[in-house]
């Protein structure tokens, strides 16, 4: 951030960015290969001061038929096109992601309110996914099986899909999209996004991007289409639409179960990434200086608001006093503020509801007993936007308590003592999420137990390291309610093609 950028308000910023994207403040919100947006306008505020940062014109059903209808016609021309010209696009996004990285990180700081160093890393990922994309797209390969009958070939192929519908959440604004449809797009798929309704001009700006990209590589823009609208309208009228064979929905567990039902209806097929409610067991041998540093960076990092943020803590009783009093210590001294400015590590929550939600799980979980050992208020004062900014909290609390089953999406993070091992996991497995998980310890016996068909039965299992965040190369996502898809990297790509 330049001096300049420092002492510019918030609206001067964001317009000031809006610019280099070629957004206006009044932004159509739907793009066909052109934009457009007759619904109903959608004000977006910046959840670091309230200010209006601009307008969006929604999609109204007109203005969504007509993005399915280009998406489908430039599919019919971009299956045709071999991988690796495919490829050869993807490349030139992923380079544009480069070039525009610093301005896109700021915007998912400005739109979303996480702090610079996530906004950059959240677009760092949009850049390896394209250029792990790239590979991909010379290695789509299918299997040639032994076949019972004599001189005959049996072959297994992959063939591009069509529309693939992507609805992401307010938490990673641009990366969602770019894991879905840089990899759906090398498949042959085109994408219509319907990004959350609290982040549309990031979406907008990066299909600005792609819009580019695919002009200067003279393809149909409609390989990559926008609809702005919320989830009761444009994304119910997505999952229903048979013209849509698969969509992929990142989002709360209650969102997950109504897409999957609305799609599964018509016998389409969805890939979802919903809610995680992730946990890490520190056992005696563990590094406690390396733990600690994961346990604040994965339960404090982005407010709270990742679905691989931690939420429980169990930790071995011989050990549990000196965690919580190094955890105390860290906690007292997370700078919380304005994410843009340098030195804050926590930035406020995206909205006043997510707030008062994280006041209600308090109010809940102490009524069963638990005690909160630190922070949880609602900071005052003039540097904090009222009823938007809290201070990261820990709670003293029991594996059987009701809340400790559920994903407040909010810094909260509750500490739960083990004696036994088989005790911590067997409690770890016991809530509806399977996400992701860690084990600290440097006893080979543990952390091979943990990664064991009777270990941790989350999607993600790691060793001394932390639950959030996710690499590239993996395939991410998560079991039981979290879903069940996987994106990004390993085989992830067989979600996007048609086996024949
Ligand atoms: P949300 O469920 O409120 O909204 C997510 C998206 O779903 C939005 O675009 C919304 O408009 C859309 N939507 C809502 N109802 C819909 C419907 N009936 N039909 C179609 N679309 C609908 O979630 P959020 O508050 O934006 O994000 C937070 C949640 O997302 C948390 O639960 C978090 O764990 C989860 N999440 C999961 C992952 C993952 O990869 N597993 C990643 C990021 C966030």
């Amino acid at each position: 951030m330049t001096a300049r950028g420092k002492s510019m308000t918030v609206t001067a910023r964001a317009r000031r960015i809006f610019r280099k994207f070629g957004i206006s403040a009044d932004q159509a919100g739907v793009f066909s290969g052109k934009w457009h947006g007759r619904g109903t306008w959608l004000e977006k505020r910046s959840p670091i001061d309230g200010s209006l940062i601009g307008r969006v014109r929604q999609a109204s059903p007109a203005d969504y038929d007509a993005a399915v209808r280009a998406a489908r016609g430039a599919f019919l021309a971009w299956r045709d096109l071999p991988a690796p010209k495919r490829g050869e696009v993807v490349r030139c996004l992923g380079q544009a992601l480069r070039e525009a990285k610093e301005d896109l990180g700021a915007l998912v700081g400005i739109e979303a309110g996480k702090i610079l160093a996530e906004g950059l890393g959240e677009v760092q990922e949009m850049i390896d996914i394209c250029d792990f994309a790239v590979g991909l797209s010379r290695q789509l390969h299918g299997l040639t099986i032994a076949s019972e009958r004599k001189d005959h070939r049996m072959m297994e192929q992959w063939h591009p899909l069509g529309v693939v519908g992507i609805i992401s959440a307010f938490n990673f604004p641009v990366a969602v999209w770019s894991w879905n449809s840089a990899v759906a797009a090398v498949c042959g798929d085109t994408t219509l996004w319907k990004p959350s309704e609290k982040t549309p001009f990031t979406a907008i700006a990066c299909i600005k991007i792609a819009e580019r990209v695919c002009r200067e590589c003279r393809v149909d823009p409609a390989v990559f289409c926008l609809v702005v609208g919320d989830g009761s309208s444009v994304g119910e009228r997505m999952t229903s639409d048979r013209r849509i064979p698969l969509v992929s929905a990142t989002g709360s567990v209650r969102m997950g179960r109504r897409v999957a039902e609305v799609v599964g209806k018509r016998l389409g097929r969805s890939l979802l990434e919903l809610g995680g409610n992730n946990g890490i067991i520190i056992a005696p041998s563990a590094d406690l200086g390396l733990a600690v540093r994961a346990v604040l960076f994965g339960a404090a990092g982005t407010a709270g608001q990742r679905c691989t943020t931690t939420r429980r803590l169990f930790i071995h009783e011989s050990i549990y006093d000196r965690v919580v009093r190094r955890l105390r210590k860290a906690y007292a001294q997370i700078p919380v503020g304005n994410p843009l400015d340098e030195g804050t590590l926590m930035g406020p929550l995206i909205d006043s509801a997510a707030v008062a939600g994280m006041q209600r799980a308090l109010v809940a979980v102490v009524a069963e007993g638990a005690r909160v050992i630190q922070g949880g208020e609602i900071l005052k004062g003039r540097r904090y936007r009222p009823g938007h900014y809290v201070r990261p909290c820990i709670v003293e609390a029991r594996a059987d308590m009701t809340l400790i089953h559920e994903e407040t999406f909010a810094p909260i993070l509750y500490l739960l003592r083990y004696r036994r091992l088989a005790d911590a996991v067997r409690d770890h497995n016991a809530v509806p999420q399977g996400l992701s998980s860690a084990i600290f310890t440097n006893d080979l016996r543990e952390a091979e137990l943990f990664l064991s068909a009777r270990g941790s039965d989350c999607g993600i299992a790691n060793v001394n390291i932390g639950t959030s965040g996710a690499e590239i190369g993996g395939a991410f996502g998560g079991e039981k309610d979290t879903g069940g898809g996987r994106e990004s990297g390993s085989d992830a790509w067989k979600a996007y093609m048609r086996r024949q």
